[in-house]
């Protein structure tokens, strides 16, 4: 119980940012290292696997070939030795005419004879090849009418048993034929739909031998490593089929594919990594934006406070005429007229800062003479800086060319930053106003000997309602939204604000704005 108790003090000590940081490595993180542990092991498992998924693939194809071949074989057979059937055979000019006009069409026939009845007898070669495809029931077709019967290197046989007991008809295929159209042609179709244009399809090397090791149709020339061989089935079981890869291999193609999805995942997990840290980056943005809100409308409470008690409490000595030396009574009056002038400007900063989040601060701007509006602004402040002890020493180069400026907005800027040199200062009251000319801009510094900025927050002392959080700064009162102003005014003057700080040894805020005609 008090260790639990220990746990949520100390969490609730973290700030938003680490809480953030240690929710999402927990919450987040882990299960997607744990998931890409798991995804690591699955691809490794994977890799092995598309070996032998890559090799039944292939297997598979096999009797694709098969059945195109059959289909070529059998749309020859169809278009040649079908219409035989119905002829009168008796009719030898009829016969000599048809067979005429087939080679004509059919450049792929070398040859085409038809045996029948007793007195025509076959050639005893093409006897012995029609007797052995019967016998071996060779058949392309499923209605079992033409045989195959290859005799490579030469060609090959298609055989059509005609209907008297010992005829048959038969054409004899090219060579050429045999091993471009019907080998070719059929394994380059599958291998089309199978494969498509990659790059395994034209790695792909496919040999087809026969029986006595005579290569009846190869792809590439040279001797890959064969990682498959399968003998075909009917009517092709003399001729068999081997497979491999041509400057590759599959143990490489099996890496190829892990490293394609590892990479996929690497990229995943990366985009994935990026939003979790700017989300992170964004709530923690909304979180302090949330929390500074809050500290402003105290702080502004208490900054209005006090001036108002000041004049009520002044105002109230002076209306009882308690006081008799018009020495004081001027510095009453003095007072009243500071605080008042006090409270305008902080009401001021509020309002155009209302007016910047609405969209609505309109800017009227006019060639000026900045170093003017600097001198006002210093006199305005005239009785402040003398009055609490402070020294100022003013730098301002004299005849610079005009810059365009909105007057009462460069005002207000440069009176914020004397404003806060004042108030953030401490044991040593020393301050300078710089002007001159920096190239094609002129540069308004405010300079004091102040408690200073620390590094890490300087960048974020211009975002609005910040305010710097250490314990000394607190003991000043402030809205956090007098730099945001100025950073706003002066980059309306496409100008550009800054800042060089030391803690403990002062601030120095540099305004540069454009010369006319040289921005
Ligand atoms: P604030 O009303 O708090 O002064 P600003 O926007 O003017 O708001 O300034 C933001 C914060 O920057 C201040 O709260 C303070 O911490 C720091 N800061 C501004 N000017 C100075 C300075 N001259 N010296 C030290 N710190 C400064």
């Amino acid at each position: 119980m008090l260790s639990l108790r220990a746990f949520r003090d100390a969490i609730s000590k973290l700030s938003l940012r680490k809480k953030l940081t240690i929710l999402t490595s927990v919450g987040v993180l882990l299960p997607l290292l744990a998931l890409t542990y798991l995804q690591y092991r699955s691809l490794t498992e994977l890799q092995t696997k598309t070996k032998g998924a890559f090799k039944d693939n292939l297997r598979q194809g096999l009797p694709f070939v098969e059945q195109q071949m059959k289909q070529r074989l059998e749309d020859v057979a169809a278009q040649t030795l079908n219409p035989i059937g119905s002829m009168h055979l008796s009719s030898q000019e009829e016969l000599d005419k048809y067979l005429a006009g087939v080679k004509r069409t059919h450049p792929e026939i070398e040859e085409m004879f038809v045996y029948s009845g007793e007195y025509q007898r076959a050639r005893p070669d093409i006897q012995f090849l029609y007797d052995k495809a019967r016998m071996a029931q060779s058949f392309v077709d499923g209605d079992r009418k033409y045989l195959f019967a290859p005799s490579m290197p030469q060609g090959a046989y298609l055989f059509y048993p005609l209907a008297d007991q010992n005829g048959f008809a038969g054409v004899f295929l090219s060579k050429g034929f045999v091993s471009h159209d019907l080998l070719a042609g059929s394994i380059n179709d599958v291998s089309k739909i199978y494969h498509g244009n990659t790059a395994v399809a034209s790695a792909l090397v496919i040999t087809i031998n026969d029986e006595n090791g005579q290569i009846l149709f190869s792809n590439a020339a040279g001797q890959p490593e064969y990682f498959l061989e399968s003998n075909f089935n009917h009517p092709f079981t003399n001729w068999k089929a081997r497979v491999g890869l041509k400057g590759t291999n599959i143990d490489a193609l099996a890496r190829n594919s892990f490293l394609h999805s590892a990479g996929a995942t690497v990229l995943v997990l990366i985009f994935l990594l990026f939003g979790m840290a700017l989300t992170i980056r964004a709530t923690d943005r909304e979180a302090r934006l949330a929390q500074a809100k809050s500290n402003f409308v105290s702080n502004v409470s208490h900054e209005l406070k006090t001036p108002l008690s000041l004049l009520s409490l002044f105002s109230e000595i002076l209306e009882l005429g308690r006081v008799n030396s018009e020495e004081k009574k001027t510095e009453y009056y003095r007072i009243i007229r500071h605080e008042s002038l006090r409270l305008n400007k902080m009401i001021d900063n509020i309002l155009d800062f209302s007016k910047i989040e609405a969209g609505r601060k309109a800017y009227v701007f006019a060639a000026g003479d900045t170093a003017e509006v600097i001198e006002k602004v210093l006199s305005s402040y005239r009785y402040q800086i003398i009055n609490s002890g402070f020294d100022v020493q003013t730098n301002i180069q004299p005849d610079l060319p005009p810059v365009l400026i909105d007057r009462d907005a460069m005002e207000q800027a440069i009176s914020n930053l004397l404003d806060n040199a004042i108030k953030y200062s401490r044991d040593v009251k020393q301050l300078s106003v710089t002007m001159e000319r920096r190239g094609s801009n002129v540069s308004i510094e405010v300079a004091d000997n102040g408690i200073g900025i620390p590094r890490a927050e300087q960048a974020k002392v211009f975002e609005k309602f910040y305010r710097v959080g250490n314990g000394l700064v607190h003991d000043v009162k402030g809205s956090g939204l007098g730099l945001s102003l100025v950073k706003h005014i002066v980059e309306a003057h496409n100008g550009a604000v800054s800042v060089e700080s030391e803690v403990g040894k002062g601030s120095r805020f540099t305004i540069l704005l454009p010369l006319i005609g040289e921005a």
